[in-house]
């Protein structure tokens, strides 16, 4: 009888978790091959669900027994192929993990499993007057560990912060499989900062302590139409440059317009070349004050409608376009790349511009939707898979925006992590000296490279080890862990 290498540690697995937490099947497993990112797939060896982070910390504890490689994943929405499975590997999904532990109003945190969905704390705190700040537009999907690990953002992050601003404790299973606590108050160096934004190859977040954050007083959103990207990006400068912070300030080009209004009939104002959504909140004398500022900034700065909504079902119906925009392309397009890079806010009218020059260089159409305070752009590549050529001349166009967002000093990714996507792409922004110094951090966690391996880094190396000739075949790369460039 010819027996597998995984069908002996699937078999410890099963005696751990049972045999309803333990997924083998090939064709069960294909449903964990990819995440947002589909054109990366790989079916995973293994699937397990634990429980408890007591379970996780057994399965990565087999793992580094046998040597094999394992990937976390929440909900599996990431961007980047962040939690792209491994072949020969085990993936630990935490979709039962999803326990709300407590919720410690004097200290204005709650303690949360890491299947918990992002949308899902703020369900749980509304009554108390309490929410939880970093809303990606996945929110609803989306786990707070995958938040963790992606250090994701949202439309309220330019006033409020990202998800590090907003977790002050985690415990995590390191990828030798002891259990420990990290806080914001431990003393020495930020390894709860390390950890978060760390993609699954520091180790698996099995709890995650979050600060909550007081409803607004009062929040008032107002949509502003203009004939051109330009007038609303004047519009955008003005605001911020006149000292104030909205807590959101959203663009969407004409494009992503049509996405939306095909997908969600979100009733945009007709002929606008750009929408601004801008979201003001606080204590209400201030927020009154501030809508005042801006609907003069955006009146002078050409908008032709402006539309403003200050109850919960207005707000909504004003950001239905703008969170379902990622997925309305599909609607308007077989195929698309969604991009994420950043530019300081000052460079992108001519960034803008530049990704226009090259949409048409290209013959590919490009939909701008982006965090425009934050000058964090999210191009949706659009291409029909079935025309020949066009999937590479769509991924030239999406490469090239994010050679752009370097040139102008900004960065490869925003919010949606590196992953395997744009692990490509870090030596044009890093020195061999900066990734080895990155490597060596990864190292100290995890000096086997067993955690989430392939992810981030080009070229996976063995900890200690600097670059050179090498004689003979790498391990890792023998292994398929790590590939020569
Ligand atoms: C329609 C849509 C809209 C989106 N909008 C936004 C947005 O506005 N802002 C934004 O920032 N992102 C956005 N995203 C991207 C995505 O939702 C985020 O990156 C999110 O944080 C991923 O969470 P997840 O649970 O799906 O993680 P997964 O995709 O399952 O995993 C993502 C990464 O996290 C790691 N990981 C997962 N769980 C753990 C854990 N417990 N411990 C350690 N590592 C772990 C994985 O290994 C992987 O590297 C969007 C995605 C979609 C599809």
């Amino acid at each position: 009888m010819s027996t597998k290498p995984l069908d002996e540690p699937a078999r410890r697995f099963e005696e751990l978790l049972g045999p309803g937490s333990v997924i083998t099947d090939p064709v069960r497993l294909r449903t964990y091959e990819c995440d947002g990112l589909t054109h990366h797939r790989v079916t995973p060896g293994v699937v397990v669900l634990p429980s408890s982070a007591e379970q996780v910390a057994a399965v990565v504890r087999i793992c580094n027994e046998y040597g094999l490689p394992f990937v976390a994943r929440g909900a599996g929405t990431g961007l980047s192929g962040g939690a792209l499975p491994r072949a020969d590997g085990v993936l630990v999904v935490t979709s039962k993990m999803r326990r709300i532990l407590s919720v410690d109003l004097p200290n204005r945190r709650a303690t949360v499993e890491p299947g918990v969905t992002n949308l899902a704390i703020t369900e749980a705190v509304r009554d108390l007057g309490r929410y939880y700040a970093p809303d990606p537009s996945s929110q609803q999907v989306c786990t707070i560990g995958g938040n963790v690990a992606e250090n994701s953002g949202g439309a309220h992050c330019l006033k409020y912060g990202f998800t590090v601003n907003h977790v002050v404790g985690l415990e995590i299973v390191t990828p030798d499989g002891d259990i420990v606590e990290l806080s914001d108050t431990d003393p020495g160096y930020d390894l709860l900062g390390a950890f978060v934004g760390s993609e699954g190859t520091l180790g698996i977040a099995t709890k995650v302590v979050v600060r909550l954050s007081r409803l607004p007083e009062a929040v008032t959103t107002l949509l502003a139409a203009f004939e051109d990207i330009e007038r609303g990006g004047q519009a955008v400068s003005a605001i911020i440059g006149g000292g104030i912070v909205p807590a959101a300030i959203e663009m969407m080009d004409a494009l992503a317009v049509e996405a939306a209004e095909a997908a969600v009939a979100c009733a945009y104002p007709e002929g606008a070349g750009a929408v601004l959504i801008v979201e003001l909140d606080g204590p209400a004398e201030e927020v009154a004050h501030q809508f005042g500022e801006v609907t003069r900034i955006c009146r002078e700065s050409g908008a032709f409608e402006i539309r403003v909504a200050d109850d919960p079902a207005e707000r909504a119906s004003i950001w239905r376009g703008r969170k379902s925009a990622f997925a309305a392309v599909g609607r308007i397009s077989p195929a698309y790349i969604v991009q994420d890079g950043v530019v300081p806010r000052t460079a992108l009218p001519e960034v803008l511009a530049s990704i226009d020059a090259l949409s048409r260089e290209y013959g590919i159409r490009v939909a701008n939707v982006f965090h425009a305070g934050d000058g964090n752009l999210h191009p949706l590549v659009l291409f029909d898979d079935a025309e020949p050529g066009a999937a590479e001349r769509a991924e030239i166009v999406s490469g090239r925006i994010l050679d752009l967002c370097i040139e102008h000093g900004g960065s490869i990714t925003g919010e949606h992590g590196v992953g395997v996507d744009k692990s490509r792409y870090m030596t044009k922004m890093f020195s061999d000296d900066d990734l080895n110094t990155m490597q060596l951090v990864r190292c100290a966690f995890d000096p086997r490279g067993l955690s989430n391996p392939g992810k981030i880094f080009p070229t996976p190396r063995l900890c200690g080890e600097v670059p050179g000739v090498r004689k003979g075949v790498h391990p890792l790369v023998e292994s398929g862990q790590a590939e020569h460039f």
